[in-house]
């Protein structure tokens, strides 16, 4: 029977064959691979080659940006809801790069109706966009009829694009993409490192109405209040990780952008009050001399000084009476505002605001007016938002850095809730939260289309801080680190520094906003809270005016804190792992407790329990790595270095001596991301009726006592 012999003897070898596997495997391959490191990606790789940036997380010995200064005169035409433009652009390039294109951001294309766009509430109102009527390079026309016919549809875009090439005339700068939010001027000769070019441009656009509140989308109220946003052509930001930012712009992400100067005159009907960016350059002209008497009160008292009043309406009363304008329907005035460096100008106007003053008093700075424009019906949303804003600028400039601008103001319109630099377009229900991006993007530059973490996330943690203070109560971040338990293994979420322009719909505010209070809630259960805002304190006042990636956070931090996070930043940053930890048994033998600690996701955590004895007279003897909280409540901590080997089981040896244990709790503070809290108790029977985590609204979720 050779076959039967010879069909023995191969399963005999395949057998041991797959023993033989089986065994390497199993020695090789952990349980858990925990990833220590941060992913280093190649915009940054390049960065640290060129020394812009480095692994301390500070700006690198060669760090560059670029600076944009603008002169704009723009005109509104009111019963045409019509912007029309003339803007010089100095673009000074610090870069040590020669530059073929220079990249411009059209964000009024998104009203076109036929760009990318990625949420249902964009566009509120259909216009045609950015129009470009005439634009230079150094003095040199640019060929304007590239991308001319690219507005309509997809197939036209595509023709145009196709025509852009042949278009490029010789010697002749050309602009490509026009009818996009990310336009691109081809240029005949490079711009030569610190080189300075001047770029001159003729606009007009159609500012948009509809129905829409609270987003930026709609900006204007029928013919009668105007909230411009993003409302000139701007210079996109060159940069040392990925050269010009090419990002289109799509409703949700916000922006990212170069600091410089601002000359900006806006053109309006003559009783028009008009607030903005910067400080108000022509008083004299524009506010009647009431107004101007009531100004000089406002820094001496918290209290509100009304500027004009419901009833100051019109020429002569609410401003000066204005030059009439041969062909012109009434008076017009000029409002003349500079900004000295900032990342952006807004402003509005309206045919009747009340202008209210308050003061906020930065510490080592002094007073600075904040400034309050509404229409007289909606009084009542900003009875408070004095008080909010005053509050969060001190408060701000105490925690990360003085308030850096000469002032703050307050718009009220359709647009609620977005914020630029010195003006914020909310009332009081977001002061807090929109006068905190006076931090961050407006002074620390995070890139917020790529990475809007690094800027609401941010701003949502500090909200928590300034809630706290306001109510003078100690802040609590408790449960926050565990609540992303509930969330993770969802696959619709990105990762954190997946570009937030791509989120996706589902998860675009969650990972934008919401995660990054529980990731630092996760980092302060780890260093402690008062910690984690030393560091973030540190980080923030060394990239001032400055643009920050997220690795120069992740190194700064974990320099700061002096300790190797690496694993920290890999998990929350670069995936949307959680820890899942649970008490799997604990037994007692000769004195000691024995804790079967086990987590199930990919992110470990340090493990730390809280054991609670039972009255006695026995003696409760000390551990190393042990804390008494009370007189019966010890709280014992592992490091997360437990994990590196491998296992997904840690047994953590109690050793307190002979007095009995009642009850184990892991992670008492909720601060690590647990799908089932539940599970952390032992015996079983202690966990509380009620889940640990809900998601309870402003106060955040909770953790049971
Ligand atoms: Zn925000």
């Amino acid at each position: 029977m050779p076959v039967c012999r010879l069909l023995l003897l191969s399963l005999a070898s395949t057998a041991s064959l797959t023993l033989n596997a089986t065994a390497q495997s199993t020695a090789r391959v952990p349980e858990r691979a925990v990833r220590r490191d941060i992913p280093i990606t190649n915009s940054i790789r390049r960065a640290y080659a060129a020394g812009t940036r480095d692994s301390t997380g500070r700006p690198g010995r060669n760090y560059w940006q670029l600076r944009t200064d603008y002169t704009i005169s723009a005109r509104l035409d009111a019963p045409a809801s019509r912007l029309t433009g003339h803007e010089t652009v100095v673009l000074h390039n610090n870069s040590p790069d020669s530059v073929g294109q220079i990249v411009l951001r059209l964000d009024p294309n998104i009203f076109l109706g036929n760009t990318p766009q990625a949420a249902p509430w964009v566009p509120a109102e259909v216009t045609d966009g950015m129009v470009i009527t005439r634009l230079t390079v150094n003095g040199v026309s640019v060929n304007l009829e590239a991308s001319a016919g690219a507005s309509a549809d997809g197939a036209r875009a595509a023709q145009a694009a196709a025509a852009a090439q042949s278009a490029q005339v010789p010697n002749q700068p050309t602009l490509l993409r026009a009818k996009t939010t990310s336009a691109q001027i081809n240029l005949p000769t490079k711009l030569l490192p610190h080189s300075t070019t001047t770029l001159e441009i003729d606009w007009n656009h159609k500012l948009p109405g509809g129905p829409g509140v609270g987003h930026r989308m709609t900006q204007r109220w029928a013919d009668t209040l105007y909230q411009p946003t993003q409302w000139y052509p701007r210079v996109a930001v060159y940069d040392d990780l990925r050269g010009w930012d090419t990002e289109l712009y799509l409703g949700p992400s916000e922006f990212y952008n170069n600091f410089g100067k601002f000359d900006v005159r806006i053109d309006v009907p003559a009783g028009w009050i008009v607030s903005g960016t910067g400080v108000l350059q022509n008083p004299d002209e524009v506010l009647t001399p009431n107004a101007r008497e009531r100004i000089k009160r406002v820094l001496s008292t918290d209290s509100i000084t009304q500027i004009v009043g419901p009833d100051e309406v019109g020429p002569g009363q609410a401003t000066q009476r204005g030059a009439p304008i041969a062909g012109e329907e009434g008076d017009r005035l000029v409002w003349h505002f500079v900004a000295d460096t900032v990342n952006d100008f807004a402003w509005a106007t309206a045919k009747k605001y009340v202008w209210d003053m308050t003061r906020a008093t930065i510490p080592g700075k002094g007073p600075v007016p904040i400034t309050m424009v509404y229409l007289p019906g909606r009084a009542q949303f900003y009875a408070r938002a004095g008080a909010v804003a005053r509050h969060a600028l001190e408060f701000y400039s105490k925690q990360w850095f003085p308030y850096q601008f000469p002032q703050l103001t307050l718009q009220d319109g359709p647009s609620a809730g977005m914020e630029y630099p010195m003006v914020i377009n909310s009332n009081q229900g977001a002061a807090d939260h929109e006068t905190g991006h006076q931090w961050w993007p407006m002074t620390v530059s995070n890139n917020e289309t790529w990475y809007g973490w690094m800027d609401e996330g941010f701003n949502q943690y500090m909200n928590v801080l300034s809630d706290a203070d306001a109510k003078k109560e100690p802040a609590n971040f408790d449960a926050y680190g565990q609540s992303y338990g509930g969330v993770s293994g969802n696959e619709a979420e990105a990762p954190m520094m997946w570009n937030a322009n791509y989120d996706g719909p589902a998860f675009y505010g969650f990972t934008t906003y919401g995660k990054t209070p529980l990731m630092l809630s996760m980092l302060g259960g780890i260093v402690g809270d008062s910690a984690v805002q030393r560091a973030h304190r540190e980080w923030a006042q060394a990239w001032m005016f400055k643009h920050p990636s997220p690795w120069d956070y992740m190194f700064f931090m974990s320099h700061a804190l002096k300790r190797d996070l690496g694993w920290f930043w890999y998990y929350w940053l670069f995936t949307t792992e959680s820890v899942d930890g649970s008490i799997q048994n604990s037994r007692t033998a000769a004195g000691k407790t024995t804790v079967t600690v086990r987590q199930d996701g990919q992110m470990p955590s340090p493990v730390v329990l809280e054991v609670k004895f039972a009255p006695g007279s026995q003696a409760i003897r000390p551990m190393k790595n042990a804390v008494m909280k009370d007189s019966l409540t010890a709280i014992v901590t592992y490091p997360v270095d437990v994990w590196f080997a491998g296992s997904k089981t840690f047994d953590a040896v109690l050793d307190f001596g002979a007095r009995p244990i009642q009850r184990i709790r892991l992670d008492p503070s909720c601060r690590f991301p647990d799908r089932d809290p539940s599970d952390n108790f032992w015996p079983r029977s202690a966990a509380p009726a009620e889940p640990a985590q809900g998601q309870g609204g402003r106060r955040g979720p909770s953790c049971p006592a």
